[in-house]
């Protein structure tokens, strides 16, 4: 069994940053690095660790900016795997896809996906949680 999370708006507080679009916009890679983390990234870390003991793959499925040049596209994906490096240390993720903006996440993935936009959760099915209750979920496992 996989576990899949997007970063954006479920990890990560990228939404929190001010001027996060206008910097975006800019190509500005500065607010996937000062994201906030969205939840308590010692217990996650802990739980995650304990589930991969387990027999689960844990994966990273998260989006490149909308509209991005391939610098930019180079920069972004740098911030995000230096985050991951920060904020999740002790996890050796089995997979971290970084897709282009707008890329399926069903496509060649299942198991459990955690990810804020309906959309993704959608295309999903089953398997597929909103950011609430992260932890609980694990925990259940
Ligand atoms: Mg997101």
């Amino acid at each position: 069994m996989k576990i899949w999370f997007d970063m954006d708006g479920t990890i990560a507080n990228l939404y929190g940053v001010e001027n996060w679009l206008d910097k975006l916009m800019n190509e500005d890679a500065t607010p996937y690095a000062e994201a906030k983390p969205l939840i308590r990234m010692a217990t996650l870390a802990r739980m995650l660790n304990r589930l991969q003991r387990e027999g689960y793959e844990i994966g990273i499925v998260t989006w490149l900016s909308k509209g991005a040049t391939v610098q930019y596209q180079e920069a972004v994906a740098k911030a995000k795997r230096e985050w991951l490096e920060i904020h999740l240390r002790s996890v050796r993720f089995d997979h971290i896809d970084i897709l282009e903006y707008g890329v399926p996440k069903q496509i060649g993935r299942d198991g459990i996906l955690f990810d804020d936009e309906e959309r993704n959760r959608k295309a999903w099915g089953d398997g597929a949680y909103d950011v609430d209750n992260i932890i609980e979920i694990l925990k259940a496992l």
